[in-house]
């Protein structure tokens, strides 16, 4: 008999492994930081002991949630300017407020709201693109949570930096500091095509190759993009960015809504991940991304919520429902994005397209304990037949009960463990006063 430091069991186990089985009655053996065993409940009990043992009945357990594109420190502007343009409201209503207010400050408070809210909603890792990830990586830590944190990059000055120069100093200080993370993986993130030409995107490249990181950008997001990069190179977004060598296996890539089949078939071929944000292409009316099409083709896409101020929750869980039913209705098709589908690519597309695939993503043995326990004794989850099916199209953020991200429960009976929640709430009040207060 071998002593794990943590047993968790379910009604229903999902592993995530390449079959998809539920096993009923499942438990999840972990030591330490990993998984030793997952299996039946049986199984486990007649190899591992341990005194601390959680879940049971009526609950569900899977892998942690996977965010593929946020922008965690915009929670503070959640709901600032709805209802207008993407070009509108980037340039009259977010630009401004960042202009005044983006401060290593502003993100070390805000990031603590985002990654409580994504915690409690079971989301244990995100990618995220924005300025000052030291400070958020810093709050990962505390708090316990996974992120790929992208340095922002874009061709002209901002509050945080004033040249190409200072961008890329932020970039390769950041993967010096947290290269080699348990819970942090730094990244570099040229914003869009639009915003940086194609000399950043090639320093862009040569960094994340001299430290073998992911690149991240915003990619084929509007009509506006598209006709706008063909204007400036006679070629798609996709087709750009492919003749200055930046499609690899290496790249995420948010949005990719307006894609040509030759797009399709070029991200297809360079193994691009894909981060479907479909709620905020959905509210900016950007368009919808052709998801089926993509993975008929066999390009990996997953969910990214993009940030509070599009979106506006960064609940993964209302991207699977919201993406399932959206296809099924343009294409007139119900079977495509299947309930299966929306939980493999909230789990492990999401965990491989950012280059974790073989750390978390899914529940087996050797892989990182980021899993979480849901409950099912809901009227909304009752009766039960299929739990892929109550996970995607049911289940809701205050559904997730107990969160484990790294070994550790981050999530215990819905509360935070690793933080004051009151005080975060508290924090984010007083900055939408002073947000507020400059406005008006
Ligand atoms: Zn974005």
């Amino acid at each position: 008999m071998q002593h794990g430091d943590l047993i968790i069991k379910a009604d229903y186990l999902l592993t995530m492994e390449d079959d998809l089985t539920v096993i009923k009655n499942g438990a999840v053996a972990v030591k330490g930081k990993n998984i030793v065993k997952a299996g039946t409940s049986e199984e486990i009990s007649k190899e591992y002991t341990s005194e601390k043992i959680i879940g049971g009945q009526g609950r569900v357990v899977f892998p942690g949630l996977v965010n593929t594109h946020t922008h965690a420190a915009m929670v503070y502007l959640r709901g600032i300017a709805d209802d207008i343009p993407l070009q509108e409201w980037l340039e009259k209503h977010i630009w401004p407020v960042e202009g005044k207010f983006l401060t290593s400050e502003f993100v070390a408070d805000a990031v603590e709201l985002a990654c409580l809210e994504m915690l409690k909603a079971g989301v244990t890792t995100y990618a995220d693109m924005y300025f000052y990830e030291d400070t958020a990586g810093k709050k990962l830590e505390k708090i316990g949570m996974r992120g790929v944190l992208g340095a922002g990059v874009i061709d002209f000055p901002s509050m945080y930096a004033q040249s190409a120069d200072d961008y890329f100093r932020s970039a390769e200080n950041l993967i010096n500091n947290w290269k080699g993370s348990e819970l942090v993986t730094p990244c570099v993130a040229p914003h869009a095509t639009y915003t940086c030409g194609p000399e950043n995107y090639k320093r862009a490249r040569e960094l994340a190759e001299k430290y073998d990181i992911p690149i991240h950008t915003h990619l084929s997001e509007t009509q506006w993009e598209v006709s706008e990069i063909q204007r400036r190179y006679g070629k798609t977004p996709v087709e750009y960015l492919d003749e200055i060598g930046i499609l690899s296996e290496r790249l995420f890539a948010a949005h990719c809504v307006w894609l040509t089949d030759k797009d399709i078939e070029i991200l297809a071929k360079k193994r691009v991940g894909v981060a479907h944000c479909i709620e905020s292409n959905l509210k900016l009316a950007s368009g919808i991304a052709p998801v089926p099409k993509m993975l008929k083709a066999g390009v990996k896409v997953a969910f990214g919520t993009d940030g509070a101020a599009s979106n506006n929750d960064l609940s993964i869980l209302g991207e699977m429902s919201t993406a399932a039913k959206v296809h099924k209705a343009i294409s007139e098709d119900p079977t495509v994005l299947n309930s299966k589908t929306a939980l493999l690519m909230a789990t492990r597309y999401g965990a491989e397209i950012l280059g974790l695939g073989d750390k978390v993503g899914s529940l087996e043995q050797g892989k990182l304990a980021d899993l979480v326990i849901a409950n099912l004794e809901k009227p909304h989850l009752t009766p039960i037949y299929d739990i892929y099916s109550h996970i995607t199209y049911c289940m809701r953020p205050s559904d997730i009960e107990t969160v484990i991200v790294n070994g550790k429960i981050v999530v215990d009976a819905g509360r935070l463990t690793t933080m004051d929640e009151e005080e975060i709430l508290n924090k984010a009040r007083g900055w939408q006063e002073k947000i507020k207060g400059s406005s008006d």
